[in-house]
């Protein structure tokens, strides 16, 4: 596979920010949340750090790519997200991915494919509208690592209640 450009060998891969991603996911499952962690690179700098905290913030937005797309807009001082890239543990869902769109970020990189929800390619892929701005997509970035979070989170999930919370 031929590469647009060589980054410096001290720039960090998509696979160090995927792991960074995963902490932070680690960080919405020890607060029982779904674990998904995302943060948004802009020109080498990580502009913005976030998790899922639906449950807490007892809001329906509130996945990782929002957070982090709300955090960068803010830091970044504008809508607009040029020169960006979303990382995060899962496939953005339609909400999540069209957010990216809106902002124009410039590429997305997820983990796990979300074969329910997933909006760039796997239920649906909103690249497909006419729309005038398309991140570049890359999936699979330690797709094991991603899946094997949220899998073990639903694991224990699963286990019977001792808490005597619902
Ligand atoms: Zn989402």
């Amino acid at each position: 596979m031929k590469k647009e450009s060589i980054p410096p060998s001290s720039s960090p891969s998509d696979e160090d920010y995927m792991r960074e991603c995963l902490s932070l996911a680690r960080c919405a499952a020890e607060q029982d949340e779904v674990p998904v962690g995302a943060l948004i690179v802009c020109r080498g700098q990580v502009v913005a750090r976030a998790y899922n905290t639906r449950e807490q913030s007892k809001c329906a937005t509130h996945h990782a790519e929002i957070l982090a797309i709300e955090q960068a807009c803010r830091q970044m001082g504008g809508w607009r997200l040029p020169d960006s890239t979303l990382y995060v543990t899962m496939e953005p869902c339609p909400m999540c991915a069209g957010a990216a769109i809106n902002a124009r970020i410039n590429r997305v990189v997820w983990g796990t494919d979300d074969l329910r929800a997933g909006a760039f390619g796997s239920v649906v892929n909103l690249c497909d509208l006419p729309l005038n701005h398309k991140p570049a997509l890359s999936g699979g970035v330690l797709a094991v690592e991603c899946r094997a979070e949220l899998a073990d989170y639903f694991r224990r999930k699963r286990k019977p209640k001792t808490k005597g919370n619902e």
